[in-house]
């Protein structure tokens, strides 16, 4: 009988998830595979950690829902404390506003930017900046900032044409450039971008602090972001980063941008925060942000049924406390390292790989038709679909990702297994991966 729920790919015969154990979930058939991507990477501590379905289940007996309106909760304020705790810096202190998914973050840290400069009396700053080969999010507000073209291109008409510079992508340097002589030009586009407009209108600039799915982890040059945060200084503009990928982690540290020093004024969070045991994402808002809201209306304009729903929020602190716990910061660093070093060799002996690239346990394989020239194969060969039906059959699971080339082209997965992965599954991974290279390789006769 046809099946009533819609799936991301109805063409697709997809495998029934039965359970999950560690960094393996398991099908109706008992086919083992390795989760080498974390779902989307979102499962970051495995999957049936006991502590958190205990947490789930002590809540769950105490109380799962509350309406915002009417309630605060203990988790709720816990786990608030407990993200400024994590991310204030030398300059900021942070408030959280709960939702359930990254694009609700990154379309109420827009919706907060703009909320920002009006209670200040500047109603004309309600743009925001953002870059080509970016996601930010499927909302249309959170799609009208992101440089997806596959994502945008039915939606486009309804879209804010929101001003848009390049990514920082060295691999594929939209200047033509070398770092460090390109001395930073992907950043200084901003201060370029911020004139056109003129800064009146720009009420802030977002980007991810390393880009996922629109670019298979693009990593920028050091000194990028210090340069950004200058500039937006400079012209009174807001920086948000949007850490739904990046946070709790993932990188090797608590929030990427601790890479680079750099203090955003807005910090969105989803994915890894709950790692996937409930819906959990964050709007974190500095005290200068929210400061002319809290004097004036009071209130934020925006909100869902399900914000700061305690169930979600006791497990997101189960996550944050779980990932201390066992150093799994340390961990993504380590395991990064070891995996990206292990995926660098197989690139050697395979020339369909372009580039391997990452931070921690986030790390992007862009494939290539030609390794001298980096010319990407024709859409029509399908490859990274190929590929990941592939080591899906393998048991292997990898997510599929645009290579951040602008037009769309090319090809890339992201590579980005639980932060508890251990050395002989990270080897299993690398095996499985290089099988599916191979034979891919032979379907193509490349
Ligand atoms: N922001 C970034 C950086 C993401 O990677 C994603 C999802 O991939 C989102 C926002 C949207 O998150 P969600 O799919 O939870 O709505």
């Amino acid at each position: 009988m046809r099946s009533h729920l819609i799936k991301a790919d109805m063409t697709e015969v997809y495998p029934s998830a039965v359970y999950g154990h560690g960094v393996f979930i398991y099908d109706a058939q008992g086919k083992r595979y390795l989760d080498g991507s974390s779902g989307a990477v979102t499962a970051s501590i495995g999957h049936a950690v006991p502590e958190i379905i205990d947490v789930m289940t002590e809540q769950a007996k105490k109380i799962s829902f509350v309406y915002r309106s009417q309630f605060t909760s203990d988790p709720a304020e816990k786990l608030a404390d407990k993200l400024n705790e994590l991310a204030s810096g030398r300059e900021n202190d942070y408030f959280s506003f709960f939702v359930n998914s990254g694009s609700e973050a990154t379309e109420t840290a827009l919706k907060i930017a703009i909320q920002h400069w009006q209670e200040k009396g500047d109603y004309r700053k309600n743009k925001v900046i953002s870059r080509w080969s970016s996601y930010h999010g499927i909302t249309m507000g959170a799609l009208s900032m992101s440089g997806h073209i596959g994502r945008r291109e039915r939606f486009v008409p309804l879209l804010e044409s929101f001003p848009t510079i390049a990514s920082p992508n060295c691999y594929r340097c939209p200047f033509h450039q070398k770092y460090p002589s390109c001395q930073l030009m992907c950043a200084n586009e901003l201060e370029t971008a911020i004139r056109r407009e003129g800064p009146e209108h720009i009420a802030a600039f977002i980007a991810e602090p390393i880009v996922g799915a629109a670019g298979a982890v693009i990593v920028p040059p050091d000194g990028y972001y210090q340069r950004v945060k200058e500039i937006c200084d400079a012209y009174d503009i807001l920086f948000i980063a949007d850490e739904v990928m990046t946070g709790i982690g993932r990188t090797g540290k608590m929030f990427a941008m601790e890479h680079w020093g750099v203090e955003p004024d807005i910090i969105a969070l989803g994915k890894g925060m709950s790692a996937g045991y409930t819906p959990m994402a964050a709007t974190l808002v500095s005290k200068k942000v929210i400061e002319p809201i809290l004097n004036g209306s009071a209130s934020v304009m925006s909100g869902h049924t399900y914000s700061a729903n305690p169930q979600s929020a006791a497990v997101a602190l189960a996550v944050i406390d779980y990932i201390e716990k066992h150093d799994l910061i340390n961990m993504a660093e380590v395991n990064g390292d070891y995996l990206i070093h292990r995926l660098k060799d197989v690139a050697h002996r395979q020339p369909l790989i372009g580039e391997v690239r990452g931070k921690g346990l986030m790390i992007g394989v862009e494939f290539v038709s030609n390794f001298l020239t980096q010319l990407p194969f024709h859409k029509d060969v399908s490859l990274t679909n190929k590929l990941v039906r592939k080591a899906r059959d393998k048991g292997l699971l990898i997510y599929p990702a645009a290579a951040g080339i602008e037009g769309g082209d090319g090809d890339a997965v992201i590579i980005a297994p639980p932060l508890t992965i251990r050395k002989q599954e990270m080897d299993l991974l690398v095996d499985l991966f290089e099988e599916t290279i191979k034979e891919i390789q032979r379907d193509l006769h490349v």
